[in-house]
């Protein structure tokens, strides 16, 4: 039997992490916790990593019976550095802290649009660069980033946000290219609206921005464009995270996994 054929039984990818060590960003949050949930279900000893110490504490607490375990690190990742550092051997890299700004761009203040790119796009970069010596020692290695439909498509008033998604879809390109030759896959997953707090506190400045109630917000701006008229839950948006890290998905890399409900369909 080749080593392909033996990836490709009759049964369902299963994934097993015992034994691997994760980092997901940004795991207080509603994505980022449902991930490292679902990677410390697998047996992943995970890293988890936020600047909010009680919601990691919380998340902690829910991970207490599962076959993994899920470890609080607080650090705000505009320490570049100190982000760096903490990757050094992880397995699986989730890059998944992000925040949100809707503002036009006459009236967007270049320290917010700064910190946006910061988080969201310079952080990867130094958490992959920490995370690829042992990747590439072992020759085994898993890089998911929580890209967007705005890693792909732009939309008014999110000109940080769009243009850190953007750049972060070139960075997970190259990293698959470069990691290839040593086993690790560099994937984006690319969410619409996902049900957590950084969709729900968005509404009040989109109901300003669009001049319109906040009860419109939802039907007629967030799945204006949805063919599927729901928003998504962040575990289906983990289990994304965690098909890419199946060993039936080691020929998946450099590419977006789009999870839209049909928006980009249009
Ligand atoms: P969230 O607000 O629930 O979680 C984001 C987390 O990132 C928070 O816990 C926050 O504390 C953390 N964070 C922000 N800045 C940080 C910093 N400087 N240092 C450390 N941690 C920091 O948001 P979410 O919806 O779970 O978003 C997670 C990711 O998914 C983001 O990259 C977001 O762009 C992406 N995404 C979200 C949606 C959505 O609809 N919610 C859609 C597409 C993509």
């Amino acid at each position: 039997m080749t080593q392909s054929s033996a990836l490709c039984g009759p049964h369902a990818p299963s994934l097993d992490l015992g034994g691997r060590t994760a980092l997901v960003t940004g795991a207080a949050g509603g994505i980022g916790g449902a991930c490292a949930l679902r990677l410390a279900a697998a047996g992943a000893k995970v890293r988890a990593v936020d600047r909010d110490a009680a919601g990691l504490d919380a998340l902690a607490e829910r991970a207490r019976h599962l076959a993994g375990t899920v470890e609080p690190h607080v650090l705000d990742l505009t320490d570049l550095d100190a982000a760096e550092l903490l990757a050094a051997g992880t397995d699986v890299l989730v890059n998944n802290a992000g925040l949100q700004l809707v503002r036009p761009l006459e009236d967007f203040p270049p320290d917010v649009f700064h910190t946006v790119l910061t988080v969201m796009l310079e952080a990867p970069f130094r958490l992959i660069r920490g995370a690829l010596p042992h990747m590439y020692a072992q020759g085994w290695g898993r890089i998911v980033n929580m890209s967007s439909v705005h890693g792909l498509r732009a939309s008014a008033f999110k000109s940080a946000y769009v243009a850190a998604k953007h750049g972060l879809e070139g960075l997970s390109k190259t990293a698959a290219l470069e990691g290839a030759p040593h086993g690790v896959t560099s994937n984006c997953v690319n969410p619409s609206y996902v049900r957590t707090p950084l969709v729900e506190k968005q509404i009040a400045d989109q109901a300003r921005a669009h001049g319109i109630p906040e009860q419109r917000v939802l039907a007629e701006v967030l799945l204006k464009d949805s063919a599927v008229q729901r928003l998504i839950e962040p575990e289906e948006v983990a289990e994304a995270v965690a098909y890419l890290c199946v060993p039936q998905a080691s020929f998946i890399t450099g590419t977006s996994l789009v999870l839209d409900g049909g928006w980009t369909a249009h």
